[in-house]
């Protein structure tokens, strides 16, 4: 099949990407979206609401020869900004000098990737169509219209399903044998709120930074816009003590920023406002295997539906566009069944880690940004990092390289024992840098 046509289900960050790497190819690829067209009705998503983008993204952005495009979107986050309870400030740097994740626009990176797919002949968008039905034994897809409520049928040689974490196409997967399917929420759920830009279009917090307040059951982070405000969302369970169910009257919100956020409320003028008008987001974790049944293949939020802690949902989905394409480049595109085998072989162990690793990292940043034995962890991962180059944090080698992430998590798990034994024997910063203590780490590595 050196020509295929392609339907692609949903044009979010995934399909929009992938469709870019497809257009590349000179394949027919059609892509079908429940919505209407972001770019012509005006949403506003992505004028506020952005992503973390980090190594990963950035890589497949550069193969799909976009990067350029989208770089001058991006502002650099090189460290977190910790707001701790008592109103001290700690800083802690993400990576080695120069390392930084970035924040970017999810609107403008969406449509932009549509922009450029739109400008190949053989690549259509159809809006409106919401997939409701799959057939695996044709490669066939049914949508209605939302306009004209028609039904309309489309046949083609390959399906790649990137409608999100609820995705249809996945549905109709669960009722094909041996098909394995986990889907879990997070008693949190998160709400979007905005630290608005200065009146001269600057920030009125650091800029360059992630911001967190952690609160050890709830916390706020904030993520910098390129217009001078902060998108900023509140991470918190959704029944108990501290909760959305318990913060519903303007007295009730009010009381609880100004008791554990003041210093994100004086920059809040419009709180009240944003937390009544916009919803609460569940969070969800969405596991399957296999992520391939005939010509049809499920792709980002479809496959592997992440909880957004560790920033690498988009992440990971980019990653798959960018993998399946090393895939279709070593096979040259004819042996589609081989293609797809390997991507799946190859992807569903790194998606499942990755949602573990997420559902791990809100612990993390939620408690661990202030506990003592996690500041001296970091500490002692910096000195190693400056005297042994191959040594990568479990977080540099999911967020700063494109190690797999079935390999970050075993290995990163691996070494986070090996770095406490280290530090049980050799508490004293002073021995860190010691021979004895960087061979010890050294001939650990040996084993990866
Ligand atoms: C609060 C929050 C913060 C996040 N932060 C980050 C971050 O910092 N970094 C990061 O990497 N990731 C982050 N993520 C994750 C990221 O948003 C997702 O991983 C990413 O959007 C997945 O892209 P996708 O294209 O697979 O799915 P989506 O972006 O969900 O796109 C799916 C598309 O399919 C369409 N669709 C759905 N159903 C149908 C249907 N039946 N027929 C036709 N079309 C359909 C939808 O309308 C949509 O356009 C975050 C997520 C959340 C919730």
């Amino acid at each position: 099949m050196k020509n295929p046509k392609v339907s692609i289900v949903g044009a979010g960050l995934v399909g929009s990407l992938f469709s870019c790497f497809l257009a590349r190819r000179g394949y027919t690829v059609d892509v079908f979206e429940r919505r209407q067209d972001m770019r012509k009705a005006n949403i506003s998503a992505g004028k506020s609401i952005n992503l973390a983008m980090s190594t990963r993204g950035w890589t497949a952005l550069e193969k799909a020869g976009l990067r350029e495009l989208m770089e001058p979107m991006a502002i650099a986050m090189h460290s977190r900004m910790i707001h701790q309870e008592d109103g001290s400030i700690d800083v802690q740097a993400y990576g080695k000098e120069g390392e930084a994740i970035y924040s970017i626009s999810r609107g403008d990176l969406n449509k932009i990737m549509m922009e450029v797919a739109e400008k190949e002949p053989n690549v259509n968008f159809h809006f409106n169509k919401k997939c409701v039905d799959v057939n695996f034994e044709e490669t066939s897809l049914k949508f209605e219209d939302s306009e004209t409520n028609e039904s309309i049928e489309s046949k083609s040689d390959l399906i790649f399903a990137t409608d999100g974490a609820f995705s249809s196409v996945r549905y109709g997967m669960q009722k094909t044998e041996r098909f394995s399917y986990s889907q879990d929420f997070l008693k949190h759920g998160y709400k979007e709120l905005e630290i608005p830009a200065n009146s001269d279009g600057t920030h009125r917090i650091p800029t360059n930074y992630l911001h967190i307040w952690p609160r050890k059951s709830f916390m706020l982070i904030a993520l910098p816009n390129l217009d001078g405000s902060f998108t900023v969302t509140l991470f918190m369970a959704y029944e108990g003590k501290y909760s959305f169910e318990n913060l519903k009257t303007d007295e009730e919100i009010m009381d609880f920023f100004k008791e554990h956020f003041p210093s994100a409320l004086e920059h809040m003028p419009n709180l009240l406002q944003a937390y009544k008008e916009n919803p609460t987001g569940s969070l969800v974790t969405v596991k399957c295997n296999p992520w391939v049944h005939k010509n049809i293949c499920l792709m980002g939020d479809a496959a592997h539906a992440v909880v957004p802690f560790y920033g690498q949902g988009m992440n990971a989905g980019f990653e798959d566009c960018r993998i399946l394409d090393d895939i279709i480049d070593k096979h040259q595109a004819e042996d589609w069944q081989a293609i797809l085998a390997e991507y799946n072989e190859m992807r569903v162990p790194d998606g499942q880690a990755i949602a573990d690793l997420a559902i791990r990292h809100f612990v993390n940043m939620r408690d661990d940004t202030q506990d003592d034995n996690f500041l001296k962890r970091k500490q002692f991962e910096k000195v190693l990092m400056k005297h042994i180059p191959e040594f990568l944090p479990q977080y540099s080698m999911v967020s700063f390289s494109n190690i797999r992430y079935s390999v970050a998590l075993k290995k990163g798990d691996d070494q986070i024992v090996m770095l406490e034994k280290l530090l049980e024997k050799y508490p004293n910063e002073s021995d860190w840098e010691t021979d004895k203590v960087l061979n010890e780490m050294r001939s650990f590595l040996k084993k990866y």
